[in-house]
C-alpha cells in the first residue's frame, strides 16, 4: 500500500519506503542483484535490470523524490550531469533550439556551448532577469528554457515565475536545475516548471560521498527520460541509491541549519571592511532578495564574496582558514571553501568568466552544519591582514 503524506519532514523519512517492510529491515536494504527473475515483464523498460533503473532501491526513491517535490515520479541517475544532458537529448532532436540562462554551473555551460554544436542542437544564451532578452532569442524550434534556482556562483536570483509564464505563453518546456535551494527551499513543480533536476551529489545526499543525479516531473516526460537513460546507460548503482536514500532522510534539519548558518556568516562579511562584495540572496542589499523571499523558504547554504585584495587577499584568506576543506562540490555536511576560477568554472575562458561577472578572486562557500560560531571565529581570524 502507497500512502501519501503531506509534509516535507515526514515525506522525507517515510515517503517510498516499503511497506510492509522487508523482513522488518527499518533501513531500505541494498538489492546487489543485476538481474531479477522474469515476471511476465511486457515493455523493454520494466524488465528488472539495474541499468534500466528499477531495483527496489531505485522505485524507492523515485517515490521518496517525487513526493518531496510534489511530482508524479522521479528518475535518479548517475550523477548530476547525467540528468542534466539525458534531458538535454531526450527533448532537443537535432535542428532544435535551447534557450539556456547565461550563469550556469559550468559543466552544464560547457556541454552547452562546445558539445551542442556537434550534436546538432542550437542554443541561445539569456539573463534570468530580462524578459525582453528571452523574447528576443526565441526561435521557431526553440523547445526549451532553463535555468537555475540560483545561479553558480554568483547566486543570482531569475525571474522564476515569470520563466514559466513565458514558457507556457510559447508551448515549449521550463526546466529548472534546483540542486542549489534543494526541496527543502523551492518545489519548482509547485510554480509551474515542467522538469527539476538535481545534482544529487549535493544537499540531497549531503555526506560528499556519492555522485548521483535526479529528475523529477510529470509521468510522461519522465518516462522519456527514462527511456533515454535506459539507452545511454547512466544509471545509479544500488549501493550508492543506498546512500543517497540514507541521506536524504535528514535533507530538512541539515538545509534549515545551514539557512541559518550561511545568512550569519552572509552579514558577517557584509560587515568586514576586508570584502567587497558579498553575494547571498538572504541579503537586503541582493538585487534578487526581495524575489527570493517571495519564492523560497530559505535562502541556501551557499554564498559568494570578493575581497578588497582580489586574488591573492583571496589566495591568503583561504589558506589561513582553519575548518574549511580548500575543494570543489558542495552541499555537504562540512564547509568547503573554492575560487571558481580555478575549480567549477575553470572550464570557461577568462573573458567568457568576465562576461557572466565571476572574478578570477571570487570565493564560493558551501556553508556545512559546523558551529556557525566556529566558523565565524575562524573566518574573522582569517580576514585579519589579508
Ligand atoms: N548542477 C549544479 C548546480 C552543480 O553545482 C553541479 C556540480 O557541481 C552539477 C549540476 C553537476 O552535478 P554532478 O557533479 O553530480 O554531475
Amino acid at each position: 500500500m502507497s500512502r501519501t503524506y503531506t509534509r516535507l519532514e515526514t515525506k522525507l523519512i517515510h515517503a517510498g519506503e516499503p511497506d510492509p517492510l522487508i523482513h522488518g529491515a527499518v533501513s531500505m536494504p541494498i538489492f546487489q542483484s543485476a538481474t531479477f527473475e522474469y515476471s511476465g515483464e511486457a515493455r523493454y523498460d520494466d524488465i528488472r535490470y539495474i541499468r534500466l533503473n528499477n531495483t527496489p532501491n531505485h522505485l524507492a526513491l523515485h517515490q521518496k523524490l517525487a513526493a518531496l517535490e510534489n511530482g508524479e515520479t522521479a528518475i535518479v541517475t548517475a550523477s548530476g550531469m547525467a540528468a542534466i544532458t539525458t534531458t538535454f537529448l531526450t527533448f532537443l532532436s537535432s535542428g532544435d533550439h535551447l534557450l539556456a540562462e547565461r550563469c550556469l554551473y559550468g559543466g552544464t555551460y560547457d556541454f552547452v556551448t562546445k558539445d551542442f554544436q556537434g550534436l546538432g542542437l542550437a542554443f541561445d544564451l539569456m539573463d534570468g532577469d530580462d524578459p525582453g532578452s528571452w523574447e528576443r532569442k526565441l526561435r521557431p524550434n526553440t523547445k526549451a528554457v532553463y535555468v537555475e534556482t540560483m545561479t553558480n556562483p554568483l547566486l543570482g536570483v531569475p525571474k522564476l515565475r515569470e520563466i514559466v509564464d513565458f514558457a507556457k505563453k510559447h508551448r515549449i518546456l521550463a526546466i529548472i536545475d534546483n540542486t542549489f535551494a534543494s526541496p527543502v527551499n523551492f518545489r519548482p513543480l509547485d510554480w509551474g516548471f515542467d522538469l527539476s533536476i538535481h545534482s544529487c551529489t549535493k544537499y540531497l545526499n549531503g555526506h560528499s560521498d556519492i555522485v548521483a543525479g535526479a529528475v523529477i516531473g510529470r509521468r510522461d516526460l519522465i518516462e522519456r527520460v527514462t527511456h533515454r537513460l535506459n539507452h545511454l546507460g547512466g544509471t545509479l548503482d544500488p549501493h550508492a541509491c543506498f546512500l543517497l536514500h540514507r541521506g536524504i532522510k535528514t535533507l530538512a534539519v541539515r538545509v534549515r541549519h545551514q539557512n541559518q548558518s550561511a545568512l550569519r556568516i552572509a552579514q558577517f562579511l557584509e560587515g568586514h571592511e576586508a570584502v567587497c562584495k558579498v553575494n547571498y540572496p538572504g541579503l537586503e542589499c541582493h538585487p534578487g532578495h526581495a524575489r527570493a523571499r517571495e519564492l523560497f523558504d530559505g535562502f541556501g547554504g551557499m554564498l559568494s564574496f570578493e575581497l578588497v585584495g582580489g586574488v591573492e587577499a583571496a589566495d591568503r584568506f583561504i589558506s589561513r582558514t582553519n575548518l574549511p576543506t580548500l575543494a570543489p562540490s558542495l552541499g555537504g555536511v562540512e564547509t568547503l571553501i573554492t575560487r571558481p576560477a580555478t575549480t567549477s568554472h575553470s572550464g570557461l575562458s577568462p573573458e567568457e568568466r568576465m562576461a557572466v561577472g565571476i572574478s578570477d578572486g571570487l570565493i564560493r562557500l558551501s556553508v556545512g552544519i559546523e558551529s556557525t560560531d566556529d566558523l565565524i571565529e575562524d573566518f574573522d581570524r582569517a580576514l585579519s591582514n589579508t
